[in-house]
């Protein structure tokens, strides 16, 4: 795979629940608009008997399947159609997951870590103290890094949504973070949505992204809910790519090629 300015990465579509009406063949027009060349859709994952909210329900998933590919034979040869999920790493689940890589459907798995089981049993939504949530949610990240499943962890420094400021706490969790990037190859995504920050709590921390260690691999994320924020995120993207390269030219392009490589492998795993 060639260095690629032009991904549209981390798409979610109507069957979220909280994303706009538009139907997956309106983000592939506007992306074909925009210039781009590929496009993944990374839709919230379901699971058996639908115990989250904010999804696809599990019966649902074959309908998502099967309309986005009809859609990449259909746009073959003007962009690539990417067919994803993205998802928590619960552990009691891992035969789901297995399923779901084993079944040949999906061409990336991306780890949403918005929530995470803790040993009492209980998942962090549930519990009302807050204070232990960004250790929780990293370790449940870290968990489904070590995994094996995923190629991208979405947004890594939204666990520190809670947070006023970047405190000791914040700097020896993302330690850990980095460290398991480095040591898995998982990619760690720089959100573009969390980093235009319409969202009430704080989800994009620059000093986690400051200093990364060689050999950690970033990419670029747009997180779109509608059209139109696929739109402004990926003109964003191009502005954040020019900005980059100006600023540290080859070296960033060195650093994305390895990116790139670490899809492309992993994809053709
Ligand atoms: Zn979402
Ligand atoms: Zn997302």
């Amino acid at each position: 795979m060639e260095y690629n300015n032009y991904r549209i990465f981390h798409v979610h579509t109507w069957r979220c629940r909280h994303a706009g009406e538009e139907q997956d063949k309106e983000y592939i027009e506007k992306a074909i608009e925009l210039g781009a060349d590929e496009i993944y859709f990374t839709d919230h994952c379901p699971f058996p008997e639908n115990p989250f909210r904010y999804r696809m329900s599990m019966d649902e998933l074959p309908e998502y399947v099967s309309t986005l590919q009809k859609l990449k034979h259909q746009y073959a040869g003007q962009i690539d159609i990417k067919i994803g999920l993205e998802t928590e790493y619960i552990p009691i689940y891992d035969d789901h997951y297995k399923k779901l890589y084993d079944s040949g459907n999906f061409d990336t798995f991306v780890l949403g870590q918005h929530f995470s089981l803790l040993p009492n049993g209980c998942y962090t939504f549930e519990s009302k103290e807050k204070i232990s949530e960004p250790k929780d949610l990293a370790n449940g990240m870290m968990q489904g890094m070590e995994s094996g499943l995923f190629s991208v962890v979405a947004h890594p420094d939204q666990i520190f949504r809670r947070k006023k400021i970047w405190d000791e706490e914040c700097k020896a969790i993302s330690r850990e973070i980095i460290d398991c990037a480095a040591r898995t190859g998982v990619i760690l995504e720089q959100n573009i949505s969390n980093l235009l920050g319409k969202k009430k709590k704080r989800t994009y921390w620059p000093e986690f992204w400051k200093e990364l260690p060689q050999g950690v691999r970033t990419m670029y994320g747009v997180d779109a809910h509608s059209v139109a924020e696929l739109e402004t995120n990926y003109l964003k993207q191009q502005e954040l790519i020019d900005n980059d390269i100006r600023r540290i030219g080859e070296e960033l392009i060195q650093k994305n090629i390895v990116a790139l490589r670490a899809l492309a492998e992993w994809e053709s795993e």
